[in-house]
């Protein structure tokens, strides 16, 4: 049965060329130009697929913002300063930052210039129309970091890495085996699955440490291009100061376990059901993302939850300050947006958050340890 136009794709260049990398699978499902799930949607909000922090709650956004505007002055105000994010998304987060800026620290508003780092034109034309009138200077967008240019920089990624594509391996008595994707055996079939290289990695280097010695049948992740990413982050904090908050649901210290998932209008669907038409994901494997950034040369925070974090930067009484004017069904938006936000069952203990920044800048604000 053909699922999507993307699974016919797929099938096709499997049939022809043999099983595919899950870096792959995830890489065209969330991005082939025509039938990716994020080239082609915005896959954002209740009527969507998914529902993000700063689609929660504004206050997400300003908090975020506010933050950054102390890390600006900690750095030295300098202007103009780079406020560069990942994966945007809807542009929700930051029209929430600018509008706080704005009215908080004009100067550093008047200093940004803003660079969005975008691969879907869908939400690009999105982000293009929600922020055009927000910002100081015209935002510009670019398709990687590496196009973003040098400079003192602040840089925001809320749930871009979990959608950056993985490796999956699977541990065998001769060692670990990179999960590929082929189809079913039976002759004809179009049913995508797992399926094991023949031979093992010719090291388990690429693995993190802790999970190296694992029990055969165990399941191991990997992000190389999340790595790549964040060491170019600590790379450039080298050269010029800048700070990186990198906001994500996932694991403080690295974990065996297969955490892909696949969610469709608000539903976990397998992982091969529609390709191109359900959000892919994996947990963000912080302790790793720390390391790679520290061998790069930056300094690193400790990994947080999203819950320490904005009770940290003052989410309750900016919850208060905005339901003290409300009517009551305002107010209880307000507060059931909080609860979203920062409860251990909803986004608050899942989520982690931790920082990258140069060496010879001060502490951050709202990771001091107390
Ligand atoms: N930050 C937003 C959106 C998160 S969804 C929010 O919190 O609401 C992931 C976002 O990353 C989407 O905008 C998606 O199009 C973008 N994205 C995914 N992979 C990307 C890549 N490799 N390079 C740039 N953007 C990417």
């Amino acid at each position: 049965m053909i699922r999507s136009p993307l699974h016919k794709k797929l099938v096709r260049q499997i049939e022809n060329t043999g099983p595919m990398t899950l870096a792959e699978y995830m890489g065209l499902a969330l991005m082939h130009p025509e039938h990716g799930y994020y080239a082609t949607r915005d896959p954002f909000g209740t009527q969507g697929d998914f529902i993000t922090a700063p689609e929660v709650s504004q206050m997400f956004g300003e908090l975020i913002g506010l933050w950054a505007a102390q890390c600006w002055l900690d750095m030295g105000s300098p202007s103009p300063i780079q406020v560069i994010e990942l994966g945007p998304g809807r542009g929700t987060l930051q029209s929430d930052f600018q509008r706080a800026i704005k009215s908080a620290l004009p100067d550093f508003w008047t200093a940004m210039q803003l660079h969005l780092v975008e691969t879907s034109e869908t939400l690009a034309g999105v982000q293009a129309k929600t922020l055009s009138d927000l910002c100081a200077r015209q935002p510009t967008w670019h398709q990687s970091l590496q196009q973003c240019p040098q400079g003192p920089f602040l840089l925001i990624a809320n749930e871009f890495f979990d959608a950056l594509p993985i490796s999956q391996y699977i541990k065998a008595d001769d060692g670990w085996h990179e999960r590929l994707i082929g189809l079913e055996a039976e002759p004809g079939s179009n049913q995508l699955q797992f399926v094991a290289a023949v031979l093992p990695e010719p090291s388990d280097r690429l693995l993190p440490a802790p999970v190296r010695q694992s029990p055969s049948g165990t399941i191991a992740e990997t992000c190389p291009v999340g790595q790549a990413i964040t060491s170019e982050i600590a790379q450039r904090a080298t050269h010029d100061p800048g700070i990186a908050l990198i906001i994500d649901y996932g694991h403080t210290e690295s974990a065996a376990g297969d955490t892909l998932q696949a969610l469709k209008a608000h539903q976990y669907v397998g992982v091969f059901e529609t390709p191109g038409e359900a959000d892919l994901t994996a947990h963000v494997d912080f302790a790793t993302l720390k390391s790679v950034a520290e061998t790069a040369g930056a300094s690193t925070t400790p990994v947080m939850t999203q819950s320490e974090f904005l009770t940290r930067l003052g989410i309750e009484a900016r919850t208060q300050a905005l339901t003290a004017t409300a009517s009551d069904k305002q107010r209880q938006d307000i507060e059931s947006a909080l609860n979203r936000l920062i409860a251990p069952d909803q986004m608050g203990t899942l989520f982690k958050v931790m920082a990258l920044y140069s060496k010879d800048l001060p502490e951050l604000p709202g990771f001091a340890l107390s």
